[in-house]
C-alpha cells in the first residue's frame, strides 16, 4: 500500500478537507506508486497562506544567524537522507542515479549557501551628510510569498526558492508539482526537525487551479515566485500583477548551441548530446537547436546520429544515459512534436520513436530523436518540445548563425562551440538569453551565480541564485538617525 502524506500546515501535517487524494506513479513503472498526496481545495491553501501570515512577524524579527543556524541544520539532515531522497526522486521523476544524487547535493549546497548569508544581511553604512546625521539600508523580508514549482527539478528548485526566502525572515507556502511532490516533502521534513517555527513553511499540494491560483490572488500573500511553463507563468504574472505583489516567473526555453567550423565536432556532439538528451530532454535549458555552419553541417549530423543511437536508455536506478519520460503526457507531446516536425519537411535522422520492448512496456520512454533539413521558422525551432528531441539547423556564417539564435520567443541559455576568440565574444555580447557559454553546455549552472531569462523566459526582474536570488525575498528600507 503507497503511504498517504498531508499537507503541512502550521507546522502539521494535515488531510485536505477534499478528502481526496492523487496517486504519483514511477514512470519507468508505472504499476508502482511511490505516494498518495493530497488533492487540495483553495480553502486548504487558504489555511496554509494565514498560519503564514501568522507566523510572519515573529519569523522577520528572529535574528538572522539564528534563522541562518535552522537552514544548516536543515542542510545537514538532507544530507543525512541523501540516499533516500536521490532514490525518490529516481523512483518519482524517472532522473537517472547521478542526475538525481547531483540535484539532491544542489538542494543541500543550497542550504548551506544561504545559510551563511544570514550574517551578512545588515545593510550599507553611507557617510553622514553632517557629523551627527547616520544615514542606512537595511534589507526586510518581502512578508508571506507563494513559491509555485515545477516537476523537472523538483527539490533543486524549491531549494533555491525556499533558502533565501527563509534566511532573510519571510513565510511561505510552497506548491509543488504533482508529479513529483515526494521530494519537497522530504526538504520540508528536514526543515521541521531542524526546528523551524510553526507556520513558517507550509506546503499545499493539489492542482494549479485550485491550489496555484489562490496563491497568486490571495490579499494576504505579498509576494509569487514561480518556475513553470511560459503559458502558466503569463497567467501568475499578470494575475500577481493586478494585486500589486511581486512577482518573479522563471519560464521556458528554445535554446540554441551554435556550431562553428572550427569547433572540435566530438566536443560539439558531447556538448549537445549532454545539453539536449540529460535529463530526459526536460529541462528548461535543454539544447533543443543546434544551429550549425554548412561547413561542418554533414560531419555534425553524422556524429550526432551516431551519439543518439549509442545511448542506453533505461530505469533511472541502472544509472542510464537517459532515464524516461515523467509522465504519459510529456511523452504524447513528445511524440507529436515528431510528427509535427516530420509533417513539416524535417528530416527525422533518428528517434522520436516510444519504446515497447518488453523491458520498456511500462515506462515513458523514447528514443532520443534527431532532425536535421530543420527551418528555423518550424515548429519544431520555435516551440518548447521538453523531450529528448534536436533540430539542427543549417547557417551559412557567424551572423546568420547568430541571427537564427536570437530568431525565438525564448531567451533563456546559449551556448557557442567554437576556437575563435572574437566569435566567441561577439557571441556573448549579441545573443539574447540570460545565460550565455562558451564551448558548454546550455544545461547547469552554479549555485552562486544569477539565473534568468530574456525574452519570454522570464519576467526579467528578478534573478535567482546567488547574492541576487536574496533580492526578490527582501525589500530595502532607507533610515535617517538625526
Ligand atoms: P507548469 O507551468 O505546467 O506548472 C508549474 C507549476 O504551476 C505547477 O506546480 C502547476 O501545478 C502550477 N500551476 C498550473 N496552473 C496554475 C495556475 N493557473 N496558477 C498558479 N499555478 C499554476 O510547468 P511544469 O510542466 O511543471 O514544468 C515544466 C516547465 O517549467 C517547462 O516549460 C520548463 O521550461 C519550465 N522550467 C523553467 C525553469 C527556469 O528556471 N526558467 C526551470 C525549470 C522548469
Amino acid at each position: 500500500m503507497p503511504t498517504t502524506y498531508g499537507n503541512y500546515i502550521n507546522g502539521t501535517w494535515v488531510d485536505s478537507e477534499s478528502g481526496e487524494t492523487f496517486d504519483v506513479l514511477n514512470p519507468s513503472d508505472t504499476d508502482e506508486v511511490v505516494g498518495r498526496y493530497q488533492d487540495s481545495t483553495t480553502t486548504d491553501a487558504e489555511a496554509a497562506i494565514e498560519a503564514a501570515v501568522a507566523a510572519q512577524d515573529e519569523w522577520a524579527t528572529t535574528p538572522g544567524p539564528e534563522r541562518g543556524a535552522i537552514l544548516k541544520q536543515a542542510g545537514r539532515l538532507l544530507e543525512e537522507r541523501k540516499k533516500e531522497t536521490t532514490t525518490m526522486l529516481v523512483r518519482e521523476e524517472g532522473k537517472t542515479q547521478s542526475e538525481a544524487a547531483g540535484e539532491v547535493q544542489r538542494a543541500i549546497d543550497i542550504f548551506a549557501y544561504y545559510a551563511q548569508k544570514a550574517r551578512d544581511l545588515g545593510g550599507v553604512v553611507k557617510s553622514p551628510s553632517s557629523p551627527k546625521k547616520e544615514i542606512y539600508t537595511k534589507r526586510e523580508p518581502l512578508g508571506t510569498v507563494g513559491l509555485i514549482t515545477p516537476w523537472n527539478y523538483p527539490i533543486a528548485i524549491p531549494a533555491w526558492k525556499l533558502a533565501p526566502a527563509l534566511v532573510t525572515g519571510n513565510t511561505v507556502v510552497v506548491k509543488p508539482a504533482s508529479a513529483a511532490p515526494n521530494v519537497t516533502r522530504i526538504l520540508v521534513e528536514c526543515l521541521d526537525e531542524a526546528g523551524l517555527p510553526a507556520g513558517v513553511v507550509n506546503v499545499v499540494t493539489g492542482s494549479g487551479s485550485d491550489v496555484g491560483k489562490p496563491l497568486t490572488e490571495h490579499e494576504m500573500i505579498d509576494g509569487v515566485s514561480f518556475t513553470g511553463s511560459t503559458a502558466v507563468g503569463i497567467t501568475v504574472a499578470r494575475t500577481a500583477t493586478e494585486g500589486l505583489k511581486r512577482v518573479q516567473c522563471e519560464m521556458g526555453g528554445k535554446n540554441p548551441t551554435v556550431v562553428m567550423p572550427s569547433a572540435d565536432i566530438d566536443e560539439a556532439v558531447e556538448t549537445l548530446g549532454v545539453g539536449a538528451f540529460g535529463t530526459t530532454g526536460q529541462s528548461c535549458t535543454a539544447a533543443s537547436r543546434a544551429i550549425v555552419h554548412e561547413q561542418v553541417y554533414d560531419e555534425f549530423v553524422n556524429a550526432m546520429v551516431e551519439y543518439a543511437n549509442s545511448m542506453d536508455i533505461g530505469p533511472g536506478r541502472n544509472d542510464p544515459d537517459m532515464g524516461p519520460h515523467v509522465s504519459n503526457s510529456e511523452l504524447e507531446s513528445t511524440l507529436e512534436y515528431v510528427e509535427i516536425g516530420q509533417d513539416e519537411g524535417a528530416t527525422l535522422e533518428t528517434g522520436g520513436q516510444r519504446l515497447t520492448d518488453p523491458e520498456y512496456a511500462n515506462g515513458y520512454y523514447v528514443s532520443p530523436a534527431v532532425f536535421s533539413d530543420v527551418d528555423n521558422d518550424m515548429q519544431i525551432a520555435q516551440e518548447e518540445i521538453f523531450g529528448p528531441v534536436l533540430s539542427v539547423i543549417k547557417a551559412s556564417n557567424f551572423e546568420e548563425a547568430l541571427a537564427l539564435a536570437n530568431d525565438v520567443e525564448y531567451g533563456l541559455a546559449a551556448s557557442i562551440v567554437t576556437q575563435d576568440l572574437t566569435e566567441a565574444d561577439e557571441f556573448v555580447d549579441r545573443i539574447e538569453a540570460g545565460v550565455a557559454k562558451v564551448n558548454e553546455k546550455t544545461t547547469g549552472l552554479e549555485l552562486h551565480v544569477p539565473f534568468g531569462g530574456f525574452k519570454n523566459s522570464s519576467t526579467n526582474t528578478y534573478r535567482e541564485q546567488g547574492d541576487a536570488g536574496l533580492d526578490f525575498f527582501t525589500t530595502t528600507k532607507t533610515i535617517y538617525r538625526n
